[in-house]
């Protein structure tokens, strides 16, 4: 953390150009400590955070980025390491092919948001699953970690989709590490703790999942005012979830809920919680509601390669399937 006035050989956030002490004083109250957590910020989300100006947002955000030496690579790097991705399969075709084929994308954020009952859960539990399968079978080989926030993790539900996937359901149980998180405090612990887990255990991580994201978020921030730290606090647990993301090549998986917008006359009238970070921390978001009988409706918002896409898909007691 910065120090005013401190003897430094790396720059801090006091080295910014235009950064004098009382934004600087601003940007560690909010939680902006370090160069890396700014340059990694949107000028959009910071301004939005503190309340200044989008001018000086961009400013003091492309000024961490400059100090950090952060630049331009080679669009063929970025080409490599998105070969260095891994998928996990849904289990169904269509919901596969609406990422682009092959399913959850290792090294990225998926979020599924959706009313209650959309299947957020459910695709949860099916991607605990399915990342144990053997990659020629659309898994990783690997385990995953469950962050419960809802209590709505279910043993027995897990190993009957193992069952249907002929997988030993034991092994199955043993390969998900389960944290149950009843603050927003343990759920950011616990997901800065999955690092202990992949070194000092070994534990092979595949997948990680919050399910869900924003509802202890959304019950402990409550009112306008704490609506700033909330966000900044949600900005950073993502951050958390993204480094780690990158630096083991896991995919994480986050469900969201959707709030009523009742000033919303045209459309859906329902938005996702957390609004603009949340949204812009996630690599793929994906819309779910209910369609007729036991379908689901899945609809891909925002990517930035792939087209938007509706795809239909269904639960049953084996999990999740493509509509025969
Ligand atoms: P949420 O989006 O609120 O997390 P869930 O993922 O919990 O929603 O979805 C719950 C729905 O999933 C149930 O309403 C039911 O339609 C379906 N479902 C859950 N378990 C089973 C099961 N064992 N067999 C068939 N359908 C199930
Ligand atoms: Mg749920």
């Amino acid at each position: 953390m910065a120090k005013k006035g401190e003897e430094k050989k790396e720059p801090t956030i006091y080295d910014i150009p235009g950064v004098g002490d009382k934004t600087a004083e601003k940007l560690i109250e909010y939680g902006y400590d370090d160069l890396m957590k700014l340059a990694t910020t949107s000028s959009y989300e910071l301004a939005e955070v503190l309340g200044i100006g989008e001018a000086l947002a961009k400013k003091i955000v492309e000024g961490a980025r400059k100090l950090l030496k952060m630049g331009f690579e080679s669009g063929l790097d970025i080409l490599q390491k998105r070969n260095n991705y891994q998928y996990i399969t849904f289990g169904s075709k269509a919901l596969n092919e609406l990422l682009g084929g092959k399913g959850v994308e290792t090294g990225s954020i998926t979020e599924f948001f959706g009313e209650f009952g959309s299947g957020k859960t459910q695709i949860a539990h099916q991607l605990a699953v399915n990342v144990q399968l053997p990659p020629e079978k659309g898994g990783l080989g690997k385990g995953a970690i469950y962050i419960d926030t809802e209590g709505t993790f279910r043993p027995e539900r897990i190993m009957q989709m193992a069952k249907a996937k002929g997988l030993n359901p034991e092994e199955v149980l043993k390969n998900i590490k389960v944290a149950r998180a009843y603050t927003t405090e343990q759920q950011m612990m616990f997901a800065e703790k999955i690092e202990d887990l992949i070194k000092e255990e070994n534990f092979p991580v595949g997948v990680v999942i919050v399910d869900s994201l924003t509802s202890l978020f959304r019950a402990e921030y409550v009112g306008r005012g704490s609506l700033a730290e909330r966000q900044q606090k949600l900005n950073q647990h993502m951050h958390t979830l993204q480094k780690l993301a990158d630096l083991y090549n896991f995919a994480v998986v986050v469900t969201n809920q959707v709030m009523a917008k009742p000033d919303m006359f045209f459309g859906d009238p329902t938005a996702a919680i957390g609004g603009h970070i949340v949204g812009h921390n996630s690599t793929y978001r994906i819309y779910l509601r209910k369609g007729k009988k036991n379908t689901r409706v899945a609809r891909l918002i925002d990517s930035p390669h792939l087209p938007e896409g509706e795809v239909v898909f269904v639960i049953d007691e084996e999990g999740i399937k493509d509509v025969k």
